[in-house]
């Protein structure tokens, strides 16, 4: 197991975490961490434990072993939404957009703090909120669509859609679930592109499950793999690539 390069704490560390649903074992005993400023991979089957990680991080179901530290605290039993105003977020599988509103108007509800705020739901938002969301929308690509509603997008464009509305927040770190699944495969280039970006530009650390292993070994400086909800395998893209255990747990699998 690599040990931090840098001098300071890791801006995510995942220590002995264990999550279990019932009689299931979801995630055994995983420990992990991500630097500041770079980009991880978490891949492995389906099943083997990567969305409940996920969940685990972000607060969205309590752990049964184990902790969780982020930027410095542990998290382990906070909130999602404490865990999202600290700056780390989470984008799903399968997106959670209003489809009956326009993409600025998505844009504009997706802060963490607005969420509960209804009336901002009739409010035009501040100008600079504005300003940033169609910043955002051109960023991602979506500039032209910025005044169509969410649900007349295609899936791909919903998820560049659900990317963006996490660039909102202005987060440290995001997590992002199987980003280029569903996706087109002519937009998968651009996609990955517009992720080295939010990296180096908006410097934003990422930590990416990603079933596309040619995207996975081009975006990720290091990787991680689960298997059975177990840590299989951990190394940088060419290492993995090579590690029979990994093979193996995804020949296995399909
Ligand atoms: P992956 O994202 O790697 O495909 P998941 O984390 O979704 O895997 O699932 C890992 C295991 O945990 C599976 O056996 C799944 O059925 C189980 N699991 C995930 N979420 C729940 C839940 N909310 N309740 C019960 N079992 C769950
Ligand atoms: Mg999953």
């Amino acid at each position: 197991m690599r040990e931090w390069q840098a001098q300071d704490r890791p801006l995510l560390e995942v220590k002995n975490v264990t999550k279990r649903f019932g009689g299931v074992v979801a995630n055994r005993n995983i420990s992990l961490f991500v630097e500041r400023g770079t980009i991880v991979g978490l891949i492995g089957p389906n099943g083997s434990g990567k969305t409940t990680l996920f969940n685990s991080i972000v607060g969205a179901h309590p752990i049964d072993e184990g902790e969780i530290w982020f930027d410095g605290r542990e998290i382990s039993r906070y909130r999602t939404a404490q865990i999202a105003r600290m700056g780390l977020m989470r984008t799903f599988q399968q997106t959670h957009i209003f489809g009956k509103m326009t993409c600025i108007e998505n844009m504009l509800i997706s802060m963490p703090e607005r969420r509960r705020q209804l009336r901002d739901l009739f409010s035009p938002g501040s100008r600079a909120d504005r300003a940033r969301a169609v910043d955002l929308l051109q960023f991602v690509g979506l500039y032209s669509k910025r005044h169509h509603l969410a649900g007349s997008l295609s899936f791909g464009q919903q998820k560049l859609l659900e990317f963006a509305m996490a660039l909102m927040s202005e987060p440290k770190m995001l997590l992002l679930d199987e980003p280029t699944a569903g996706i087109n495969p002519t937009l998968i280039n651009g996609l990955v592109d517009r992720l080295r970006r939010t990296n180096a530009e908006l410097g934003i650390t990422l930590l990416v499950i990603e079933h596309n292993m040619r995207v996975i070994m081009n975006l990720a400086e290091y990787i991680y793999c689960l298997a059975h909800g177990e840590l299989l395998a951990a190394g940088p893209p060419e290492e993995i690539r090579n590690d029979q255990r990994v093979i193996d747990a995804y020949l296995g699998a399909s």
